[in-house]
């Protein structure tokens, strides 16, 4: 009787793993169709001053419509992107169409900020990285100072030397870099030292449950102090409301985004909420408006 139950343990078990690879080769298959037929779009995210609520950058952030006209979130494919090796022609399609995007909106006329663009790890560690980054750039006929590309902490922990050589080639061509969900990977302070990094981005775990959270609180504030004494801005991702935006200007914080502020939109909303003066006009505690 307990061997038949085991059977049926092993029986189960190994019909999901069957099923669990079948859906990840679909989905790889899904995603090189996508490719193909262009299903991909970037949606914009503002990036905000948290003194005067003007926007000074914008994150792209990727979408994908299938051709159910299913929209797929970037956590649900993003990760067999990078396992399969996708993630390398799918970046660099990003990569291309926000820099596309960002002459286009020059052209229009719109203020100029730069725009950043998330890179994985496999991406970045790909031998030809620099030279399409370069190569992007100069076929769009776009300044390298209106490009920014966020980096997690994953993608820079490995291969020192390697990660240093290129991130200097991407600094001096005028790139700047960030380091995105800052907080949240290794965190070896002395080695982050090492990289010329221009941002940190606080991640949206440690904004959440501010202003009340002490503990979270506390980490925002030595980020700030650290990427202060580095000469790094620092940016919180996920401020979803007014009173977290009036803690991190007070701590000295300089940059904000998130839902309080927008979500990602696409590109003719955002060419819209660029043509504002501010995103909010934002309140000090105290009811005086800032600018
Ligand atoms: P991320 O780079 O840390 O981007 C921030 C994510 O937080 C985005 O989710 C954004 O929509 C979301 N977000 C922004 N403000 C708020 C807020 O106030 N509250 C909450 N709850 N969420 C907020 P999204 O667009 O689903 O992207 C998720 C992740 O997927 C990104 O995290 C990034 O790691 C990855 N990703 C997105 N686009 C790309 C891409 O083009 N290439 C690569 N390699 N990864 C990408
Ligand atoms: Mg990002
Ligand atoms: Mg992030
Ligand atoms: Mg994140």
């Amino acid at each position: 009787h307990a061997k038949r139950q085991k059977g049926n343990a092993y029986c189960r078990f190994s019909q999901t793993l069957a099923e669990r690879a079948g859906d990840r080769f679909a989905l790889e298959r899904a995603l090189r169709r996508a490719l193909a037929h262009e299903q991909f779009r970037l949606h914009y995210q503002p990036k905000v001053d948290l003194r005067s609520g003007r926007i000074v950058g914008t994150e792209a952030l990727i979408r994908w419509q299938d051709e159910a006209g299913t929209w797929h979130p970037p956590d649900s494919f993003i990760p067999v992107a990078e396992e399969s090796g996708l993630i390398v022609a799918i970046g660099e399609w990003v990569l291309r169409e926000a820099c596309r995007q960002q002459v286009a909106w020059q052209q229009a006329g719109l203020p100029v900020v730069p725009v950043a663009v998330n890179v994985s790890p496999l991406q970045f560690h790909h031998p030809h990285f620099f030279e399409t980054v370069r190569t992007v750039l100069e076929s769009n006929g776009l300044a390298p100072q209106t490009l920014e590309l966020e980096l997690t902490e994953a993608t820079i922990l490995v291969d020192h030397a390697h990660v240093a050589k290129i991130m200097t080639q991407l600094r001096e061509l005028g790139v700047a870099l960030s380091i995105d969900d800052f907080g949240t990977g290794y965190s070896n302070l002395s080695y982050m030292k090492r990289f010329p990094v221009d941002a940190f981005k606080i991640d949206r775990s440690f904004v959440r449950d501010l202003p009340d959270d002490a503990d979270d609180a506390a980490i925002a504030q030595a980020i700030v102090a650290l990427g202060r004494s580095m000469g790094v801005t620092v940016i919180a991702e996920g401020v979803e409301t007014m009173a977290q935006a009036h803690f991190l200007r007070g701590i000295g914080c300089e940059q904000g985004q998130g839902y309080q502020f927008s979500r990602p939109v696409d590109p003719d909303r955002y060419a819209e909420l660029l043509a504002l003066p501010a995103l909010v006009p934002l309140l000090a505690p105290n009811g005086h408006t800032t600018s």
